[in-house]
């Protein structure tokens, strides 16, 4: 796998890839050591993954380098999500006992009936490269902690974090092979779904990837949850505090290039602050400095590959020839790497590229509307059902409005954000099953009913 860095289009390592016969032995492994990893106390378990917490900390920089260097993210952010992996660790470290515990149910006289949380075995996850840590912790913390072992094949383009990521429950301390991480493309991910050893699936990226995993899985009769993308939509009403929600959605839409699943993706805004949200909006994304993302001040760096940043000019380009304006952006930039500036488009015609599928880049669309009806019909006008922000100084208002939108998770004066204590996950194709909180670590147990009489 060759790793070149989006920010120069330099080389910057070849890594060599698995092969059938490493994934036969890894699998073996891993069986090997789930046999050992589920007698384990969960207290144990959580130990382990405190000291992961640890290791992630005393080692941020240079993980938050690689990560950099790998996909392009910019170093502040880069440092910011490690210390994120790590809030995910302590909290699972805190919380899995109390969150695995039987639940105990009303029985008849004499009887006892309780339902305990047992691990399923080898979990296989298949995960994206844009947020290359945190989307790997979402899963390996809860999972690995419930007593299953993990299987990563991550994204072809950031084979150093995940080869990291291995070494940091390396050195947290973790029983061999209870976490693996396996350099495969993409093509391997069949064979290692049919196995019979690997029980149960998660993955992280695109609509085609989910869809091909879930079959495959789902004719195996294997549990998956997918995390998919999304066209988050960010409803701007008449009462809102203007200056907050462009700050706000300028951050929203930009942050790691753009490159979110949850980013502020379509700003739907009331007739009445429309011109003045516009253009306070569009002063704050004229306001970031996009550059080099190994400078600390730099807030938007490269996308993280070229053919990324083609598709995304593609959908831009397509959408202006529809009729859309160009308030701001819309060309890639003139100098080295894969960069794209912060975009804005209005009039954007209805089923344009930009209207209708996920931009996975800077790109905002601002959508003027006439009610507070019209915003939610526009907010639910799309596939998608992962987040959505609603921005209203009424917060009974906002939350009469949450109840209105399909999505998975609403904020309200807030942009949308994962934060371990709270489900994280989608509706309609953005996805099902949760991650984070107590949902999260229950996905891939058994959940065992135990009746004594
Ligand atoms: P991607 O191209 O779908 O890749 C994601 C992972 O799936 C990679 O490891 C990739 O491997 C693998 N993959 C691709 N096609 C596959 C197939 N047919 N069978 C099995 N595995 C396959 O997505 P991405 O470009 O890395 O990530 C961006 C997408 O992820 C966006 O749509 C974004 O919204 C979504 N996302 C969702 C969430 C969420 O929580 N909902 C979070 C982050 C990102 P290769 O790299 O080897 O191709």
């Amino acid at each position: 796998m060759d790793v070149v860095n989006p920010a120069t289009g330099a080389h910057v390592e070849t890594y060599d890839e698995h092969d059938e016969d490493d994934v036969e032995k890894a699998l073996g492994r891993s069986v090997q050591a789930f046999e050992d990893w589920r007698t384990r106390p969960v207290r144990d378990r959580e130990q382990l993954l405190a000291n992961a917490a640890d290791v992630l900390r005393e080692n941020k920089q240079e993980y938050a380098e690689t990560m950099t260097r790998e996909m392009g993210k910019p170093i502040s952010q880069a440092i910011g999500e490690i210390e994120k992996c790590a809030w995910v660790c302590d909290h699972y470290a805190e919380h899995a006992s109390a969150y695995l515990e039987a639940d105990h149910h009303p029985s008849p006289p004499g009887s006892a009936v309780k339902t305990e949380h047992e691990p399923l075995g080898p979990v296989l996850a298949v995960m994206p490269w844009n947020f290359p840590f945190l989307q790997v912790f979402r899963f390996a913390a809860p999972y690995l902690t419930a007593g299953n072992v993990g299987i990563l094949k991550h994204a072809s383009n950031v084979p150093g974090c995940a080869l990291a990521i291995e070494e940091v429950f390396e050195e947290a301390g973790y029983p061999d092979n209870v976490f693996q991480s396996l350099l495969i493309p993409s093509d391997l991910v069949d064979d290692l779904l049919t196995d019979s050893r690997v029980r149960a699936a998660t993955l992280t990226g695109s609509g085609p990837a989910g869809r091909a995993v879930a079959a495959n899985a789902g004719d195996q009769v294997k549990k998956t949850v997918l995390e998919l993308g999304g066209s988050d939509p960010f409803v701007v009403l008449d009462d809102a505090d203007i200056s907050a929600a462009a700050e706000t959605g300028a951050w929203a839409r930009n942050l790691n290039g753009g490159q979110s699943c949850i980013a502020a993706k379509r700003f739907i805004v009331h007739t009445d602050v429309y011109d003045e949200f516009l253009n306070s909006l569009t002063d704050e994304i004229d306001a970031l400095i996009v550059g080099d993302p190994i400078d600390e001040a730099t807030d938007v760096g490269p996308q993280a590959r070229e053919d990324l940043m083609e598709t995304l000019h593609e959908q831009v380009s397509t959408s202006v020839d529809a009729g859309a304006t160009l308030v701001s952006g819309g060309e890639p930039l003139d100098r080295e790497g894969a960069f794209y500036p912060p975009t804005i488009l209005t009039d954007v015609t209805e089923g344009c590229p930009v209207d209708t599928e996920e931009t996975f880049g800077p790109v905002a669309t601002v959508y003027e509307v006439a009610d507070e009806e019209a915003a939610i019909a526009k907010a639910n006008d799309t596939q998608f059902g992962l987040g959505a922000s609603i921005w209203t100084q009424d917060r009974d208002r906002g939350e009469r409005l949450a109840s209105q939108i399909d999505a998975g998770c609403v904020y309200v004066n807030q942009l949308v954000k994962s934060d371990p204590r709270v489900p994280f996950g989608g509706v309609k194709d953005s996805g099902y099953g949760r991650e984070l909180s107590e949902a999260g670590i229950k996905e891939f147990v058994n959940r065992k009913t135990v009746w004594v009489e």
